[in-house]
């Protein structure tokens, strides 16, 4: 009797976020049409984290590299907006809020970090931020307006990339509810991987499973990948009379947000987590408000005194906040790398293993330009980015 035939495929994307379409998406525009991709994700595709989250569209300037890997990445989602639409993709802009004496200091220390890497930012004076925003708080002492950050829906913006992958490539699959449970190896070969739903041969694999990408590169016995969850509350309101049309962030975010971790992220009790709040406009109207930090392992269950703290400032900010309808709230996970930049790049102890995660706060701003450069580095051309500070072997030494 022949043997069952065991499905082929050129290379696996195990991971469904907006991390793997993004992977999938620009394989799909740099190597051949005839090459075969299968997109697994063991839930639905952008059920996890990127189904979860805020939606800001975000360039960091702190240092010329991330300022490039920013920007890079948000030309390229203009680009799929051009290409593609369908995610509710708005070019709002970001607004830096101070309120205290110090947060206005930072005001100026932000716009040169801009300016230095070429790009501008306006300070607005308290009048300027009311015509601006006319339902802020009268008294905020100004606000920093950087004209080039913008917002999308992240589950919509993961469809638009297959949809635009599959277009480009027919021979993309997608596979939801299919969990990767295991790996075939040849020596320090990878020859396939074990599927919920049977085996798939290939040399080439792309873990890309958030905050899982540990339990992935486990099941290979390799040395754990330095990502752990790091939990983020959520609250969306109802419709109300003064509508933000910016992404607004308290000035103070980007230290607490981009600064280095006070505690061990391997804990999963213990930390009482932060906030510094973060507002996004909605096109129905509503706000959706971020955005609290907590190491506390897998655990998804709301802390409603780090989102009763969060919402006290939104009021403060925007204080017609105080009569909208909370809608809904929820949790998702971000998945923090120990040395807060993402692993983009192939795991050499397991030949074909490339790894892309650990994206945490910055995992839909940073999508395309990390699906572009490791499908770059997978086709073996040049890339765009400089990918050193990004290859996941820094890990190994
Ligand atoms: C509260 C909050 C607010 C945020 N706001 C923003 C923001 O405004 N801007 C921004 O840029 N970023 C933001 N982020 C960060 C962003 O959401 C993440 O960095 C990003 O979604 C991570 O995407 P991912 O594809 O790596 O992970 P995920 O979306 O988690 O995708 C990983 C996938 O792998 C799958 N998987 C796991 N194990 C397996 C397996 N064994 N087999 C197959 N599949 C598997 C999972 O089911 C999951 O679908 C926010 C995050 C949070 C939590």
């Amino acid at each position: 009797m022949a043997a069952p035939m065991v499905e082929t495929a050129d290379l696996v994307v195990a991971g469904g976020g907006i991390v793997g379409c993004a992977v999938v998406h620009h394989l799909a525009q740099l190597l051949p049409p005839q090459t075969r991709i299968v997109l697994l994700d063991r839930g639905p595709i952008a059920g996890a984290t990127s189904g979860s989250c805020m939606g800001h569209l975000m360039v960091t300037p702190d240092t010329p590299q991330e300022y490039a890997f920013t920007a890079t990445s948000l030309a390229l989602w203009r680009e799929l907006q051009q290409q593609e639409g369908g995610f509710d993709y708005q070019p709002t802009g970001a607004l830096y809020l101070a309120d205290a004496p110090e947060d206005v200091e930072l005001l100026p220390v932000l716009q040169r970090q801009f300016r230095d890497n070429g790009d501008r930012a306006d300070i607005l004076d308290p009048a300027q931020l009311r015509e601006l925003e006319p339902g802020l708080a009268p008294d905020l002492p100004g606000a920093l307006f950087y004209p080039g950050d913008g917002v999308v829906l992240p589950m919509a913006a993961c469809a638009s990339m297959l949809r635009h992958a599959q277009r480009t490539n027919p021979n993309v699959q997608v596979r939801p509810d299919c969990a990767v449970t295991g790996f075939a190896t040849d020596g320090d070969r990878l020859t396939g991987v074990r599927t919920a739903q049977g085996p798939i041969a290939t040399g080439s694999v792309v873990n890309t499973a958030g905050v899982w990408a540990p339990e992935l590169t486990a099941m290979l016995r390799q040395p754990p990948l330095p990502i752990h969850p790091r939990a983020g509350n959520l609250v969306v309101t109802g419709h109300h009379s003064t509508p933000i049309k910016t992404q607004l962030l308290e000035v103070s975010y980007l230290r607490f947000a981009h600064g280095a971790a006070q505690v061990d992220p391997t804990r999963t009790t213990g930390d009482p987590g932060g906030h510094a709040v973060n507002m996004q406009p909605q096109t129905h109207g509503g706000c959706l408000i971020g955005s609290t930090r907590q190491f506390r392992g897998l655990d998804r269950t709301l802390n409603r005194d780090l989102v009763l703290r969060s919402l006290a400032r939104a009021c403060r900010y925007a204080p017609g906040l105080r009569h909208a309808p909370i809608v809904r709230t929820w949790v998702g996970l971000r998945p923090y790398s120990v040395d807060k930049h993402p692993l983009i790049g192939p795991w050499p102890p397991v030949r074909g293993l490339w790894i892309a995660a650990g994206h945490e706060g910055l995992g839909i701003s940073l999508a395309p330009v990390t699906g572009r450069l490791i499908a770059q580095q997978i086709a073996g051309v040049p890339t765009a980015v400089d990918a050193t500070p990004y290859l996941p072997a820094r890990f190994l030494r």
